[in-house]
């Protein structure tokens, strides 16, 4: 016996998320059967919402409502630092330890050889032509994960920048050997970024 088609097509959008199996996803869609309707709807629009009126900033790759976003509008900012994530997750933990005031860039990714993701396929062409547009720009902050891929980028970021003037730091001190940006606490992201070190 089959379910019914609604509850069957909802178990099929649950399975399409990371992580989501099929026992998981069917235990999900009987949970939202028996949610109150104005929860289930605010949820409905939130998934849409989050979709549609969100985007990439063109000038850092920050997800934002409006374009460019605001902390590269904010003009009150360091002008003059790029700190460099792998993704947004990265850039709000650092964000919101309050420490650091300048620019960020998103790369949306890390190198990967083994995985076929090369310079091109993660956002270094726009951090280049940001630093060749903006010579206030004096210091790249790469804040790639400390894994194998994360410092495989963060030396081909060295070597691509360094020749044009630009200094160029990597996040240390504190953040153990493996470990994720954004599930480093808030001290020891405030060290790491105090405690850069030149590469
Ligand atoms: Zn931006």
């Amino acid at each position: 016996m089959q379910y019914p088609e609604p509850i069957a097509k909802l178990i099929d959008s649950f399975t399409k998320l990371p992580g989501i199996g099929i026992k998981t996803a069917t235990r999900l869609a009987f949970h939202v059967i028996d949610m109150p309707e104005e929860d289930v709807t605010s949820f409905a629009q939130a998934l849409i919402s989050a979709k549609r009126d969100l985007r990439f900033c063109s000038i850092c790759g920050n997800l934002t409502e409006t374009d460019p976003c605001e902390i590269c509008l904010d003009t009150s900012r360091d002008q003059t630092t790029v700190l460099v994530v792998e993704d947004v997750k990265d850039l709000m933990a650092i964000e919101n330890t309050g420490e650091y005031h300048g620019l960020y860039h998103v790369l949306h990714g890390v190198l990967s050889p083994l995985a076929g993701k090369g310079p091109d396929d993660i956002n270094i062409e726009s951090l280049v032509t940001r630093l060749q547009k903006n010579a206030a720009i004096t210091e790249v902050i790469v804040a790639t994960n400390a894994n194998a891929e994360g410092e495989a980028t963060a030396m081909y970021l060295s070597r691509l920048l360094k020749p044009a003037g630009i200094k160029v730091s990597r996040l240390a001190t504190g953040l153990a050997v493996g470990s994720d940006i954004d599930y480093a606490d808030e001290i020891t992201l405030i060290k790491a970024v105090e405690g850069r070190t030149a590469l």
